[in-house]
């Protein structure tokens, strides 16, 4: 077993395989996550999916900073404010995603079948010649492209190749192996773009108090921003604006967060005093120049790929389905999507001593083997094959409708917020009667939490 990308999905993936025995290769192309700017909002889901993977004592060790709430400012007017943890077991919580994916590799280069490969890059897909390719698979694959050449490995960009079974492509938004591969992904042209601005310590030490633990989201003339406090103890600020706008054009690969921002000609605390209350604007005007370190720039570029698998392949995470950044989803549905593929492909791939041993106390393994051969307790080869593919389908068919509800409610709130961006008269009438209009947009944004936290139930693990 292959996995190409160390981020949440890969990282996640590749650790419930090697706990199980199964011989997995991690390949990233970064030496060091602290490289990469991820997300760090743990929502319900998340940690509902870290707590299946038996990953709770580890995440109880990083450091981390529960959200007390999430409040909305109009024109420097306070609209509404929620109070987590809304009803969920626990509330959405920061963490140092580098600090969880280094915690989760840890665990997992102490699973003798584990190996790692960081600082590799994985150029192309290996594909079997097309009059090589297996028959297509006895059971239901359905809608899959059964009848693809089969992938059989990678080749990395020194020229080396590793074959595999099957390879998870787990390689973010930028996703060169679905391309190689084939798999089309629709992508919804949102036309913005987020700067994330990082606060040094002394900056972040004077916001803190005003924050309070609070995810703020502040609507002004000119855009929206959002703030809040880090697990690390800094904080982020996260400019919404139209892509490419004031200059500067967009930095870095496809959907890449590389990139400086535009140097705007008002300095960005003036910016964001102006759609502040006047404590947090005068807190803004206070901050020193070099408080700020240039921004990064992020294009909102949602997609979905119909398609998550051929023959010998499987899409997750981001590769599958970048997410909007709106109420933290990406990491979120990475766990699950990983947790999802482990627990379908685990029955077909422990060793045979770990499935008769685990067979004691679960069907999986019999169901998972029910083909095999006479003298073994495992499928032939081909036949393995044939089981692998079909499972693949089935984890594609598990994830998407969780993954289509949030994208399309996510869809709903960037619209809510574009219309209150293009509309002057609708955010000037809403700030004048902030009183009355709060409660009823409360009402209206609270209606999409349920989902958007805990997302869908789990599928149970396979009997
Ligand atoms: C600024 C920012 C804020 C965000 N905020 C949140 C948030 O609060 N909550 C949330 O849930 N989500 C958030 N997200 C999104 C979240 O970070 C992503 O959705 C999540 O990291 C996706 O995980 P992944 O494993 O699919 O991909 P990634 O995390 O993108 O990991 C992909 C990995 O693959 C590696 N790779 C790529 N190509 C190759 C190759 N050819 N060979 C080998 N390795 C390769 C990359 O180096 C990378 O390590 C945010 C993202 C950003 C940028």
């Amino acid at each position: 077993m292959l996995v190409v990308g160390a981020g949440p999905a890969g990282t996640a993936f590749a650790l419930l395989l090697a706990r199980a025995g199964v011989p997995v290769q991690l390949v990233e192309s970064q030496r060091q996550h602290q490289r990469l700017l991820r997300g760090d909002g743990l929502m319900p889901s998340g940690l509902e999916a870290l707590q299946r993977m038996g990953l709770a004592p580890l995440l109880a060790n990083l450091p981390q900073r529960q959200l007390a709430g999430w409040s909305f400012y109009l024109k420097g007017q306070p609209l509404f404010s929620v109070a987590e943890p809304m009803g969920s077991p626990a509330p959405c919580t920061l963490i140092d995603t580098a600090a969880l994916l280094n915690g989760m590799l840890e665990q997992a280069l102490a699973c003798p079948s584990f190996s790692f490969l960081p600082g590799k890059a994985v150029d192309r897909l290996l594909i079997e010649p097309e009059t090589a390719a297996p028959p297509p698979p006895a059971g239901p694959v359905g809608d899959s492209q059964a009848g693809d050449s089969r992938v059989k490995g990678v080749v990395l960009e020194d020229g080396s190749e590793l074959s595999a079974d099957l390879v998870v492509a787990c390689d973010g938004r930028g996703s060169r192996l679905r391309r190689q591969a084939q798999l089309e992904r629709q992508e919804e042209a949102t036309g913005l773009e987020v700067l994330w601005f990082e606060l040094d310590a002394a900056a972040a030490a004077l916001l803190q108090p005003w924050l309070a633990q609070r995810f703020v989201t502040l609507i002004g003339e000119e855009s929206s921003y959002a703030l809040f406090g880090t697990a690390q103890g800094g904080v982020r600020v996260g400019w919404l604006q139209q892509r490419g706008g004031e200059g500067g054009e967009q930095g870095g690969s496809e959907g890449s967060e590389e990139g400086d921002g535009p140097s705007a000609a008002t300095p960005w605390p003036e910016r964001w005093a102006r759609s502040s209350p006047p404590a947090l604007a005068a807190l803004w005007r206070s901050l020193p120049a070099a408080s700020l370190r240039p921004p990064l720039r992020f294009a909102i570029r949602p997609g979905l790929a119909p398609g998550w698998e051929r023959p010998g392949l499987l899409l997750l995470g981001d590769g599958a389905h970048p997410m909007s950044p709106l109420r933290a989803q990406g990491l979120n549905m990475a766990l699950r999507d990983a947790l999802v593929a482990a627990e379908q492909l685990l029955p077909l791939l422990v060793p045979p001593a770990a499935a008769s041993a685990a067979s004691t106390s679960s069907s999986s393994n019999a169901n998972a083997n029910a083909n095999a051969s006479a003298n073994g307790d495992r499928p032939a080869p081909d036949q393995q094959l044939h089981q692998l593919d079909a499972a693949l389908v089935a984890v594609r068919r598990l994830r998407l409708p969780e993954i289509s509800k949030v994208q399309a409610l996510q869809r709903q709130e960037l619209s809510r917020a574009e219309l209150l961006r293009r509309l002057p008269i609708l955010r000037r009438l809403l700030a004048a009667t902030a009183r009355w209009s709060g409660p009823l947009l409360a009402r209206r944004w609270l209606a999409g939490q349920p989902t958007l936290r805990s997302g869908l139930p789990l599928p149970k693990r396979p009997a």
